[in-house]
């Protein structure tokens, strides 16, 4: 157990998120793994929800504590991060400034007009447009823009990419740990793997700093969809050390406990591969349930590609965690024309 009421959290979601059996899905692969979904895609009525939201809800009450009245993050073009945070400040009543890097080599026509970035422009935000590539980490144009709301008499507060980078980054997903371990003694069993996409890490690191709490730290499979796995499985180590020091967690976090797979993250962060779309097409067709061409369509893909490959032992149970991201298949639409 971890023990998280010393940190306060502001809500953002509707409570603790649904698990459900994927049924077909298990039973077209094979049915000797029971594959279910826990589905943060549909955690809050905030612009669609996702994982960010369980982040922040830690985030926010420090931004709220230092009086800050402008929330300011980055992210690529079709961030879902940027999206999550539009909405938490319309919802708080505070302003939002959005660096939107050109993270991903994406031709479609319409990729800076739909999606998330029109929800973000909708709710709001100033939505800023700079030309720089993929990475994870601090960015100049980053403290450019706090550096422009200060010039202005502004009060901001940075939020880094995913919310990742933050003393707090990792305790939404800690959180999430101790609310499977709930819901498992419901249902009546434990799950044997928990299967996550991995990009700033935070997801990942508060997730293995949860369940090395009952030993299962290396039974979270992180799906390394960023395409730059050194760095970020660095920054999931480093993230889930700080995090672990903070709820005060017994013994020492290794770089084995970061199990992150790094064989589905190809052509590159943000462009899905002919295998990433058989998967988004396979689930959706199996289970009705959505997942996007930038995060959760590969890490389905690596779930269906490592139960065909015998990854998991027969009668294994494994918790796939749907992070959201759906709105940005939108800026993808030419690839999906005909399904
Ligand atoms: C941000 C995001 C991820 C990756 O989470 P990190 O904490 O950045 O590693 C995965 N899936 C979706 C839909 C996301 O928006």
């Amino acid at each position: 157990m971890i023990d998280l009421s010393p940190f306060e959290r502001y809500p953002l979601t509707f409570g603790p998120t649904p698990i459900e059996p994927l049924a077909r899905l298990s039973q077209h692969l094979g049915g000797e793994v029971e594959l279910f979904a826990k589905r943060e895609d549909c955690n809050s009525g905030l612009a669609f929800g996702g994982n960010k939201l369980r982040k922040l809800e830690y985030i926010i009450p420090d931004a709220l504590a230092e009086g800050a009245d402008t929330l300011v993050t980055i992210g690529g073009v079709q961030s879902n991060h940027t999206r999550q945070v539009a909405a938490v400040a319309a919802k708080l009543g505070m302003k939002c400034h959005l660096v939107q890097e050109s993270w991903v080599p994406f031709p479609d026509a319409v990729y800076d007009r739909v999606g998330n970035i029109l929800m973000s422009r909708v709710m709001g935000a100033e939505v800023e447009l700079v030309d720089a590539g993929f990475d994870i980490g601090i960015r100049e144009s980053w403290e450019r823009a706090l550096e422009a709301v200060r010039a202005r008499g502004g009060r901001p507060y940075a939020i880094p990419a995913g919310a990742s980078v933050h003393k707090y980054g990792g305790l939404g997903f800690a959180a999430f740990a101790e609310e499977v371990r709930a819901q498992e003694a419901e249902l009546g069993f434990s799950f044997d793997y928990i299967v996550v996409c991995t990009v700033t890490g935070s997801t990942h690191a508060g997730m293995l700093t949860g369940f090395a709490a009952d030993g299962r730290a290396r039974r979270v499979i992180g799906i390394d969809a960023s395409g730059t796995p050194a760095q970020t499985k660095a920054q999931v180590l480093s993230i889930a050390r700080d995090t672990a020091a903070l709820v005060k967690l017994p013994g020492e976090l290794t770089e084995d406990d970061v199990v992150l797979l790094e064989d589905y993250a190809y052509p590159a962060y943000g462009v899905p591969s002919e295998e990433t779309n058989e998967a988004i097409r396979l689930c959706a067709r199996l289970e009705g349930m959505m997942t996007d061409p930038v995060y959760e369509g590969k890490s389905m893909q690596g779930l269906i590609d490592l139960v065909g490959r015998g990854y998991f032992p027969a009668g294994s149970r494994v918790l796939y965690a749907h992070l959201g991201g759906v709105p940005a298949i939108n800026a993808y639409s030419y690839l999906y024309r005909n399904g």
